[in-house]
């Protein structure tokens, strides 16, 4: 069993903790990108984790519940934040 508001790099689809709503990976890319943790951040917290992956935390749209997914370098990366 999956937990809910987390999915690996290659999980197709994640669905919001709070409301339950699914989003596949195309379309997690799409939300309001809230922070991005690099994989050096990471390390703080974890003693193995890949240099290649970070964590891409984004808003769902239905409730605005905060979604982290992992993501590889090669993946889409995250606009920076405005302001
Ligand atoms: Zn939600």
């Amino acid at each position: 069993m999956r937990a809910p508001g987390y999915a690996p790099a290659s999980s197709a689809e994640i669905h919001c903790g709070r409301c339950g709503h699914g989003y596949e990976a195309a379309a997690f890319h799409k939300l309001a990108p809230i922070e991005t943790l690099e994989a050096k951040a990471v390390n703080v917290h974890v003693l193995v984790w890949p240099s290649n992956l970070r964590v891409e935390v984004r808003a769902c749209t239905s409730c605005g519940q905060h979604l982290a997914r992992r993501a590889l370098d090669t993946e889409l990366r995250l606009a920076p934040r405005a302001g």
